[in-house]
Parts: structure tokens; C-alpha cells; sequence
């Protein structure tokens, strides 16, 4: 079955009692027994509820996963895996990885004595830092959140087995229509589903995917054991939002490829990041692990922080927001927005200047979206 026929069907089906087309959704905390301890396969939400194996079987699929176990955000799937180390355990992470799963490394898991450094996995001479550190897990995103750097999956999970490690690749900016990771070779490839797969903005989700019957079963035991579930109904929204992933995937990809275009043949952009676009360095490595570039477009504009602060603010079509992945265009502001807290020379440091501008575009009319940006800029 190909993607979007899987994305409608598997996991799907109608509802055997009913015929229902669009099967019910459990709201129920607790599921009574036959006998006591026999269930009809399900007792308690925390640990499994039918809209989450529902859910579960279409990302399995579409992942080329053989198990996926659903979580109620991203984060919840971060901790999921992360509670399936020791003290004393190390993990090797990609330098660009998104705030939040830093700070529970930091804060929350550092504590318990799981410990993680930073490395540039976009270069192949770092490779060998795995070879060096053995860690118990190498963590990497592509195309990693704000810079869009592409990791070589295949050539990183390499590295990982031959160490004697493992790859766990956070998916979520480009989606499983778009790249595959287990099928590149990592081990787990986990998602907020709360961005793309979703899709509209209106529920938090996560999912860790494997092939590996011990990841599986070490992640329905987290989802149980430390209650990291999601809600039936959150699962049957992001269900009906995974539908129409890839004819939205697509179209995020045309429109901001589109966009990404307009804006680096502006004179006030210094530089314009999109994956598909020819002058991404790792160009012909996105288009080699990736069917399309995904929706998140990055420029640097060559203007004041109060210029841009005035145009991120003027903008009607992309609403001022965090997050992404929705089919409505958002538009972020780093320097005045997600890393405010940081001092400027450290936040410079690692590329968050204050021109830097991150678009989330969505499926509107492309040239909506782009007339957008040049009126606000118009009125500079
Ligand atoms: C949003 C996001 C997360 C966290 O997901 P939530 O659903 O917000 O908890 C993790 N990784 C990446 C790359 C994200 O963009």
C-alpha cells in the first residue's frame, strides 16, 4: 500500500459493531473485566486504549516501523526514552537539537547522573567522536531547528552499529512522508506529533517508532509506568490530521520552496536556509535522504532588531507564534521570542542573531503568503 492510501486506511477500519466509517472514540478511563484480570484487551488508559493502537498502527506503517507506541506530546516521547537510562550512561547528541529536549537533559535527567555532550554531526570527521565516547545513544535531528542542517541518517547509524550504539533520529520537522529514518538505518525515530503529522494545531502528541521488540516493550512500559499516555480524543484528532499528511506535506514543500526563493532574491535578506534550495550546502544530501524539503524556511535579514521585531509583528497571513507544522503559516522571531532568556554573545554565538526570522509555512496561497511578507515590508 502506498503512503497517503495507508494514512486513510491502515489502523482505520470501520467500526465492527456500528460500520461506522470514521470508528468511535473511547473516552473512558477504565474498561471493565469479564473475570477478574480477563480483559477484552484493555483495562486501564494509562496503559492502552483503542484510539492509541489505532493511531500507533498507521505511524508504524507509514514509519516503515514495526512498532509504534503513542505518547501525549513530544516531550513525553523524549521522556519516554530517556527514562530507559541509567546513571552513569552517556548520550552523544547532535550540537542543534531542540531547546526543550536539551533542558530535560539538563535539568531533569542530569540529576539522576544520565549525562550528554554536544557534537557537529554534519561533519563526518566527528564521527569518530562516537567510535571515541561509546555512548549508550547517539540523539540527532535533520534538518535540525532553527539553522536547517542536514545529518546524513545512513552514514550516522553507520558509524552508531559499528560502535556499538544506537541512533535515535527526533523526526518531526520533516515528517515520515518525507524521510523515513529506520529505513536509513536509525533505531528509533520518534515525533511530536504535535507539529506535521497532526497538522492543525489543535492537540500535542508524540510517538516513538522501532523495529526493536525491546525498544517497544521498554516504551510501553514508560507509557504506563511513568504515565506518559496521551488522550483517546487527542489521538483521534491527530488521526484524522495524519489523513491528509502527505497532500499537505507536499504542499508545505511547494509553498516554501516558493517562498524561500522570494526572499534570497531580496536585497535586505543576508542569507536564506531551506533544504531544497540549490544554495543549501548539503543540497544533494536532502535530496538523497528527503522526498521534499518540508515546510520551515530560515533568513537573515539584513535589518536593525526593531526593523524586524516591526516586520514579524505586521504580518496578517503568518501569525506570530512558536511551534509549526500547521496548515496555518506562523512566523517566529528567535532572538525576541524562543531565546530571549539567552544573553545576545551566547545566542549569537550559536547562530540566533537579530535578523535571523523563522517561517513555518503553511498550505495557503503562496502568493498570499508572499505578498505578505512584501507589504510588511513595504511599510517598513
Ligand atoms: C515540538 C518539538 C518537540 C516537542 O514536542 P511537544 O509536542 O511540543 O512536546 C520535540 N522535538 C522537536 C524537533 C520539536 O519540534
Amino acid at each position: 500500500m502506498k503512503f497517503d492510501t495507508a494514512a486513510i486506511h491502515v489502523g482505520q477500519e470501520p467500526d465492527r459493531e456500528t460500520g461506522a466509517v470514521i470508528p468511535p472514540v473511547y473516552l473512558t478511563s477504565t474498561f471493565a473485566q469479564l473475570e477478574p484480570g480477563k480483559t477484552r484487551g484493555y483495562d486501564y488508559t494509562r496503559s492502552g486504549n483503542p484510539a492509541f493502537d489505532r493511531l500507533g498502527a498507521t505511524l508504524a506503517h507509514l514509519e516503515q516501523a514495526k512498532f509504534a507506541t503513542v505518547f501525549g506530546s513530544g516531550m513525553a516521547a523524549v521522556t519516554a526514552v530517556i527514562s530507559t537510562l541509567s546513571s552513569g550512561d552517556q548520550v552523544l547528541a547532535e550540537e542543534n537539537i531542540y531547546g526543550c529536549t536539551y533542558r530535560i537533559y539538563d535539568k531533569v535527567f542530569k540529576k539522576f547522573g544520565v549525562t550528554i555532550s554536544y557534537v557537529d554531526l554534519s561533519d563526518p570527521a566527528n564521527y569518530a567522536e562516537i567510535e571515541k565516547q561509546k555512548p549508550s545513544l547517539v540523539w540527532i535531528e535533520s534538518p535540525t531547528n532553527p539553522m536547517l542542517k542536514i545529518i546524513d541518517i545512513a552514514a550516522v547509524a553507520a558509524a552508531c552499529h559499528a560502535a556499538g550504539t544506537e541512533l535515535l533520529v527526533d523526526n518531526t520537522f520533516a515528517s515520515p512522508y518525507l524521510q523515513t529514518p529506520l529505513a536509513l538505518g536509525a533505531d528509533i525515530s520518534l515525533s511530536s506529533t504535535t507539529k506535521y503529522i497532526n497538522g492543525h494545531s489543535d492537540c500535542l502528541g508524540g510517538v516513538v517508532c522501532t523495529n526493536s521488540k525491546d525498544w517497544h516493550d521498554k516504551m510501553v512500559f514508560a507509557q504506563k509506568a511513568v504515565g506518559l499516555n496521551p488522550s483517546p480524543f487527542d489521538c483521534w484528532l491527530i488521526s484524522r490530521g495524519l489523513k491528509t499528511l502527505g497532500i499537505r506535506m507536499e504542499k508545505h514543500a511547494a509553498n516554501a520552496l516558493k517562498l524561500a526563493g522570494f526572499l534570497e532574491g531580496l536585497a535586505c535578506t543576508a542569507a536564506v536556509r531551506y533544504p531544497f534550495l540549490p544554495s543549501h550546502p548539503q543540497v544533494e544530501l536532502a535530496r538523497k535522504q528527503m522526498r521534499g524539503g518540508s515546510g520551515i524556511v530560515t533568513a537573515l535579514f539584513d535589518l536593525p532588531f526593531e526593523k524586524v521585531v516591526k516586520l514579524v509583528s505586521s504580518l496578517t497571513l503568518f501569525a506570530l507564534a512558536e511551534s509549526l507544522g500547521g496548515i496555518e503559516s506562523l512566523v517566529c522571531h528567535p532572538a525576541s521570542m524562543t531565546h530571549a532568556s539567552i544573553p545576545k554573545a551566547e545566542r549569537e554565538a550559536v547562530g540566533i542573531t537579530d535578523g535571523l526570522v523563522r517561517f513555518s509555512v503553511g498550505i495557503e496561497d503562496a502568493d498570499d503568503l508572499v505578498a505578505d511578507i512584501q507589504t510588511s515590508l513595504n511599510n517598513l
